[in-house]
C-alpha cells in the first residue's frame, strides 16, 4: 500500500544549531526554513485509506525533546503508535507530550519498546505508568515489551515493522524495516544477522553524525560505504551534527544518497 516517511527531525542528540556554537552551520540554523536547522531524530509513517485528505494511521518512530514542535508544524492531528529505537533521551522524552493525542485512546495508544527500553520510559515517567495512584491526566499509553531477536514483527494496522538489530557502540539497538523503507537511526555499525533483513529497500534511513569517525555513530563515509554494500534504490542520512552542511554535503554526495532535512516527506511503498 502507498505510505508517507515524514522526517519529524533529522538532527542529532544536541540538535543543530548547537547552543553556544559559533560555526558557520549553527548560524545559518538559527535562520528559520534553513535545511541546517534540525531537530532531535524521529520519523513518521502515515499510511491507510484516507480520510478528509489525511491518512488514516500515524506510526511515530521515536519521541524525542522535539517532539511537541515537530507535531505542530507537521500539524500531526493523531498517533495511532510508537516505536521506539533505544532509550538515549534524544528518542524517549517527548513521550509526555503524547498526552493530549493519547486521551482518545480508550484502550491506551500502544508504545512498543525492548526491555532495555521500556525500563528507561516506565522510570523517567513513572507517574504515568504506577498501578496505584495514578496522576490523572497522564498519557493514556500501554507499554508493550518487545524482542530483541532480528526479525521480530510488530503488526500495526496491516502494516509489518520489523525489528533490524543495528550496533550503537556497546548496545544493540532497534532499528525498522517496514515496507520497501528502513529506518536505522544511531548505529555504528550494522550486525551480519541483520543484512538479510535489509535486501530490495527502496529507501534506506541511515546515521550519518559527521565527517570524523565517532564511538557509538556512522560517519558520513562509512555510511556511504554502507548504502554501497546494502544497495538501496535511494538512501538518506539523518541524525545529522553540525559538521555537515545541508546544500555542499548534498552536492558532493552521489545522486541516490542525500541529506534528510527536517519535514522531508518521502512517498514508498509499505
Ligand atoms: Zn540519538
Ligand atoms: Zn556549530
Ligand atoms: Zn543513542
Amino acid at each position: 500500500m502507498q505510505a508517507t516517511l515524514t522526517f519529524l527531525g533529522s538532527g542529532t542528540s544536541m540538535g543543530v544549531p548547537t547552543l553556544g556554537c559559533d560555526c558557520a552551520v549553527c548560524a545559518s540554523a538559527h535562520v528559520a526554513g534553513s535545511p541546517n536547522r534540525r531537530t532531535r531524530p524521529s520519523v513518521m509513517v502515515s499510511y491507510g485509506a484516507l480520510s478528509r485528505g489525511e491518512y488514516a494511521h500515524n506510526v511515530v518512530i521515536d519521541t524525542g525533546q522535539d517532539f511537541h514542535a515537530q507535531a505542530v508544524s507537521e500539524n500531526i492531528r493523531s498517533v495511532d503508535a510508537v516505536l521506539y529505537t533505544h532509550g538515549h533521551a534524544d528518542h524517549i522524552l517527548g513521550m509526555d507530550d503524547l498526552r493530549p493525542l493519547s486521551f482518545h485512546s480508550p484502550a491506551g495508544m500502544p508504545l512498543y519498546a525492548d526491555d532495555a527500553t521500556a525500563d528507561v520510559i516506565e522510570r523517567i515517567f513513572e507517574y504515568t505508568f504506577r498501578k496505584v495512584d495514578r496522576y490523572p491526566t497522564s498519557a493514556r499509553v500501554t507499554m508493550h515489551r518487545t524482542s530483541t531477536a532480528a526479525g521480530t514483527e510488530i503488526e500495526l494496522f496491516g502494516a509489518k515493522f520489523i525489528r533490524v538489530p543495528v550496533t550503537h557502540g556497546r548496545d544493540t539497538i532497534a532499528g525498522y524495516r517496514f515496507g520497501a523503507a528502513a529506518y536505522l537511526t544511531d548505529m555504528s555499525s550494522i550486525p551480519a544477522e541483520s543484512l538479510p533483513l535489509l535486501k530490495d529497500l527502496d529507501i534506506l534511513v541511515l546515521d550519518a553524525l559527521r565527517r570524523e569517525p565517532h564511538p557509538t555513530h556512522s560517519h558520513l563515509s562509512r555510511s556511504i560505504e554502507l548504502v554501497e554494500k546494502i544497495a538501496p534504490r535511494r538512501a538518506f542520512f539523518t541524525h545529522i551534527s553540525h559538521d555537515l552542511d545541508h546544500d555542499p554535503t548534498n552536492a558532493a554526495l552521489p545522486a541516490h544518497i542525500r541529506l534528510a532535512h527536517d519535514g522531508l516527506k518521502l512517498e514508498f511503498e509499505l
